[in-house]
């Protein structure tokens, strides 16, 4: 009887297993379609200057469109890009998106306007199509270098070559900003703060999130500010959603703030007319 149920286990295992590496297989084929395609878009979420409240920065986030299955969060469809070796033509797409449109909004709303990407491990290694490509793709569309941030992960930094830091320093050099995404999820954060340049920490949500109800993490994220602080380094709070969370963060002197509280990611238009509103409201 063990034995029987055992096997039967057994055959569940794999044959969801196999349904899974068939899935897996479709959303690569169509992937690569989508890539060909142009089945992309972004959309930017408004990172908000608490003292003032104003916006000055946004975070790109890709989206996909599927034809069928409508629309696949970057969640479920990164890591297949990654694998696969898309991420590079879908990050050079991002990021020539990203040139064209700080060029328009600078222009049209805000001159001081930055917008972070987020990049993928793989696109450093040193056996990818070099990123350092995107400098060229910078002086061809006359994209001022600070008006653009890099957000990096600790998982990217974890096993960094040499080649991986000296890429990281040669954009910063440019005058492209760094910044450390998802701060304080993984085991070694601050060790990369010695070596690695950042400009900006943005600290992960599940701080920001569990901050009113456990204390520990409050501390945490005031004893991330204040370090921060004295290293020069701005600080991002991710996913802020309720006023007491934005209190509490101001309070510790935290710089920006990102979450549903101020606004989701929403689509370039509706961007726009954030900021037209806003230089409006100046006068
Ligand atoms: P991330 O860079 O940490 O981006 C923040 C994620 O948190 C976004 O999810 C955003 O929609 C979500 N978020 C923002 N505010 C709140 C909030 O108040 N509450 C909650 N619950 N969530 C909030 P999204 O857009 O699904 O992106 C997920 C991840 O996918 C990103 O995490 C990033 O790591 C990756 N990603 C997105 N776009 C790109 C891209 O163009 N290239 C690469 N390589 N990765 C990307
Ligand atoms: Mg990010
Ligand atoms: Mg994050
Ligand atoms: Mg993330």
């Amino acid at each position: 009887r063990v034995k029987a149920g055992g096997r039967n286990n057994y055959e569940y295992y794999t044959e969801s297993m196999r349904k899974a590496a068939v899935n897996r297989l479709n959303l690569l084929n169509d992937l690569r379609y989508a890539t060909e395609n142009g089945e992309f878009f972004i959309e930017y979420q408004p990172i908000i200057t608490l003292e003032t409240g104003r916006v000055q920065k946004a975070e790109a986030l890709i989206r996909w469109q599927h034809p069928k299955r409508g629309l696949i969060r970057p969640d479920d469809f990164i890591s297949i890009a990654e694998e696969s070796g898309l991420i590079i033509e879908i990050s050079n797409w991002v990021f020539r998106q990203v040139c064209d449109d700080i060029n328009y909004l600078r222009k049209n709303y805000c001159n001081e306007l930055q917008l972070s990407i987020n990049t993928s491990a793989s696109h450093y290694f040193s056996t990818a199509p070099s990123i350092m490509e995107w400098l060229d793709v910078l002086l061809n569309t006359h994209t001022p270098s600070n008006a653009l941030v890099l957000e990096i992960t600790e998982s990217l930094l974890m096993d960094a070559d040499k080649s991986v830091t000296q890429k990281l320093f040669q954009f910063r050099q440019a005058g492209v900003s760094i910044a450390l995404d998802d701060f304080g999820t993984g085991f070694s954060s601050i060790s990369y703060l010695k070596k690695f340049p950042t400009d900006y920490i943005k600290i992960d949500r599940s701080f920001v999130n569990s901050m009113t109800e456990v204390s520990n993490d409050k501390i945490l994220c005031e004893a991330i500010i204040v370090m921060a602080k004295k290293l020069g380094i701005e600080v991002v709070a991710e996913g802020i959603e309720t006023n007491e969370q934005l209190n509490i963060l101001k309070n510790m002197g935290c710089e920006y703030g990102q979450g549903y509280y101020f606004s989701k990611p929403v689509k370039k238009a509706q961007f726009e007319t954030m900021l037209r509103n806003q230089l409006e409201n100046v006068g």
